[in-house]
């Protein structure tokens, strides 16, 4: 296990997460949602325990939206209220103990990990390259 820092982009909101060898690299999310919240073609992500994500500035200050995910169930998007940035979602059908982190804000993430995965390439846009093990939606558990 590692410490990695991240914040949001003016800084009122700052985290560290602790991840696992393994969870030191981004699954790559092409879901319609992530483009739309994230103005990107795709979303840099990685699945941890919640006891794992410690947020050590802002953090009883962060807006939450919520919308219903492709599982029918609810998703909850935890942003800094000044400049927008998304530090993690809660997806219920993850169950209550992990969240979605994302892997590209953290400052050592977007530098050094690599590329693990790519889901939702159902939603792939056709000019993009595959540079992962690509899924459909989701591998199989
Ligand atoms: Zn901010
Ligand atoms: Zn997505």
């Amino acid at each position: 296990m590692s410490n990695f820092q991240g914040h949001c982009h003016c800084g009122n909101t700052q985290w560290t997460a602790n991840l696992e060898k393994d969870q030191q690299a981004h699954i790559l999310c092409h879901c319609n949602t992530c483009k739309q919240l994230s103005g990107a073609t795709y979303t840099l992500n990685q699945i941890i325990p919640i006891k794992n994500l410690n947020i050590t500035k802002g953090g009883d200050s962060l807006g939450k939206y919520t919308y219903k995910g492709d599982s029918g169930k609810s998703v909850h998007c935890y942003y800094c209220k000044n400049c927008t940035t998304h530090v993690y979602h809660a997806q219920e059908a993850l169950g209550p103990d992990n969240i979605v982190l994302r892997t590209g804000l953290l400052d050592q993430g977007i530098k050094e990990f690599k590329p693990a995965a790519e889901i939702f390439c159902k939603d792939r846009l056709p000019w993009e390259k595959e540079v992962a093990s690509s899924f459909d939606v989701m591998p199989p558990s």
